[in-house]
């Protein structure tokens, strides 16, 4: 096993807050241990041309509570490439990095995966706002993501409840319907709409606002996640249906920027310095994951095969609570 003296860290895919947090902590755990730090700019694009630049325990200083990422992020098709992959083997060999740690998703990991293939040390920390990467409980961002998707619904919520108005809003969440369910709830939505249930639009969505009109409520909320369809037609729906006067609101990428909450901040931060020690212990082709609240690392091919499921309970509790 190759002693590790030089680590590289990046962020790839689609961004989410607390990504700085996560370098910060790989930057100072780096430090911490005496082995450099650099950072890797555009995802794998940065591995692929050499852009990088170092990171030490003081230029990470102030970032824990900036959204965004310092090292930028993309998508690299040329990563997928025979020779897109040897260009970046060869950047790693030649900077003298000894093993990476990847700060992304699910496309992240499969990146990180190949890497590790080819004889570079890589470690994967997840950060997504869908919290859809089945091997954990949980990702760096969805915190805030729920926390910004929900002030805005707060505010929504009033000038709904003086016009006795019905919401539709749209959040992220294309292939999983974690947020819209976690925000949905908070929120009290009278309906969400997710990717893996398939709802009884008049059962489920009109009846409940005919009822509520019935029991006079003052306004109704519904969330529609993006993967599920379109929120212009659930509300063209709502409002051809019960003559309830009917708007649209779409987050889209407000949801992804903001300040990270605190608990995104801490996640990131023991997972950012759990990713080092995992490296530090002559591992590879891992991934960390929050199982229980505990830290775990897991073979990246084992946790892409695994399947995440909408949390059938919160589920249920989504719909008790829209009576
Ligand atoms: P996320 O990490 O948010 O899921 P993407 O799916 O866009 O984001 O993946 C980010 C990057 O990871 C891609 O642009 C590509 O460089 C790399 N990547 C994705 N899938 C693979 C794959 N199957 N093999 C190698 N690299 C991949």
């Amino acid at each position: 096993m190759k002693e590790i003296k030089r680590i590289g860290v990046l962020t790839s895919g689609g961004d989410a807050p607390g990504m700085n947090a996560a370098i910060r902590a790989v930057a100072r755990t780096a430090s911490y241990y005496n082995i450099d730090c650099l950072g890797v700019r555009r995802g794998y694009n940065g591995l692929i041309n050499g852009d990088v630049t170092e990171l030490d325990a003081r230029s990470v200083n102030g970032i824990i509570s900036s959204g965004g990422t310092i090292l930028y992020t993309a998508r690299c098709p040329e990563f997928l490439t025979e020779e897109g992959m040897k260009k970046a083997v060869c950047t790693c060999r030649y900077l003298g990095i000894d093993g990476i740690i990847a700060i992304g998703g699910d496309g992240t990991f499969r990146g990180a995966k190949d890497l590790a293939e080819q004889g570079i040390p890589t470690i994967g920390v997840p950060a997504t706002i869908d919290n859809d990467i089945a091997s954990t409980h949980y990702s760096i961002g969805f915190d805030t993501a729920c926390n910004t998707a929900l002030d805005a619904i707060d505010k929504l919520r009033d000038t709904m409840q003086s016009h006795q108005r019905c919401s539709v809003v749209e959040v992220m969440g294309r292939h999983a319907g974690h947020l819209a369910l976690y925000v949905g709830i908070a929120c009290g939505a009278q309906a969400i709409l997710v990717p893996e249930k398939t709802l009884d639009f008049d059962k489920d969505v009109i009846e409940k606002i005919r009822d509520g009109i019935i029991n006079k409520r003052s306004h109704y909320i519904i969330i529609v996640a993006e993967g599920v369809g379109n929120a212009i037609e659930v509300a063209e729906r709502v409002a051809s249906q019960t003559g309830i006067d009917t708007r649209i609101t779409i987050l889209g990428h407000i949801q992804r920027g903001g300040t990270p909450t605190a608990r995104d901040r801490v996640m990131a931060s023991r997972m950012g310095e759990f990713a080092v020690r995992t490296l530090l212990e002559g591992k590879t082709n891992r991934v960390v994951c929050s199982v229980n609240s505990e830290l775990i690392d897991i073979d990246i091919a084992e946790a892409l095969a695994m399947k995440k499921n909408l949390h059938e309970k919160m589920y249920e509790t989504s719909k008790i609570m829209a009576v």
